[in-house]
């Protein structure tokens, strides 16, 4: 039986990776994206993944989105959280809307997600849910209070959830990735990433996306059963926890 998996943000940057690797494992793949249609249809021509838009910070775009992936390809048994924004500005200056939007689409999108296949995957008694998190959720980052709050909330929600699924077969786990190379980090000011950013990086160069998927594939194989609550860093050894 092939199983199913939802990629959130699955259609650029480590989502992308992430989709990918999940088929080319024998997945049956559903990308999600927000409105990015160009980006979509490259990535679908590409690969041959089927995407799907809605809003992750939307509940009832989700319900909805959820119920057509299951109706095209079939029960969700893997969901992978990844779609995440960034609306950096010191607290001093920030808004309610840069503020609400991450909350929104980092956090709340995983009440939204999750809340419609764990049903599923409890009757199953089968289901892997994989967090993205961030290195800045582990150990905070000028001008992300917004973003850091986001990202370590998904470290308590992972934790809770890991518990009620144990008896179920149902793993929860957070990666958390240092500097990736996407457009997120290519958008960043390059001379910011050579002057302060590598320095603190031990390897010394940033991370793939694919170096994230291949983590992502390991935890949600039938190999990982025993590895439930836990944060994965990937971060070439800027931070250890
Ligand atoms: P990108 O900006 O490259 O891609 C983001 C993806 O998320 C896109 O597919 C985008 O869709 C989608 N997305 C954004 N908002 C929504 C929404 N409201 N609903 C549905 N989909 C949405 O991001 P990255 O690949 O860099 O980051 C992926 C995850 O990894 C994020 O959670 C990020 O916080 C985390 N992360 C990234 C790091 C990095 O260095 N890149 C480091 C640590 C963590 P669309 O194309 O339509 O805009």
């Amino acid at each position: 039986m092939t199983r199913v998996a939802i990629v959130t943000g699955g259609t650029r940057g480590i989502g992308a990776a992430i989709s990918k690797a999940l088929k080319a494992a024998g997945y049956k793949v559903a990308a999600n994206y927000a409105g990015n249609d160009e980006a979509a249809a490259r990535f679908r021509a590409e690969t041959d993944i089927a995407t799907y838009k809605w809003d992750v910070g939307d509940f009832d775009a989700c319900a909805a989105g959820v119920a057509e992936v299951e109706k095209d390809l079939g029960p969700v048994d893997i969901l992978v959280n990844n779609a995440g924004i960034t609306r950096d500005g010191f607290l001093h200056k920030m808004t309610r809307d840069q503020w609400s939007s991450v909350i929104r689409t980092n956090l709340d999108s995983l009440f939204n997600m999750t809340r419609p296949v764990i049903g599923g995957m409890r009757d199953r008694g089968f289901g892997r849910v994989i967090v993205i998190s961030s290195i800045n959720g582990q150990k905070g980052q000028i001008g992300q209070t917004n973003y850091a709050a986001s990202k370590a909330g998904d470290i308590g929600f992972v934790k809770a959830l890991a518990l009620e699924g144990a008896a179920k077969n149902i793993t929860a786990n957070v990666i958390a990735p240092g500097y990736v190379l996407t457009e997120m980090v290519a958008a960043m000011d390059s001379k910011v990433l050579e002057t302060r950013v590598l320095p603190l990086i031990p390897t010394g160069r940033l991370g793939q996306p694919e170096e994230v998927a291949r983590a992502v594939l390991f935890l949600v194989s039938d190999d990982a059963g025993y590895i439930t609550g836990s944060t994965l860093t990937i971060n070439g050894g800027q931070h250890m926890v």
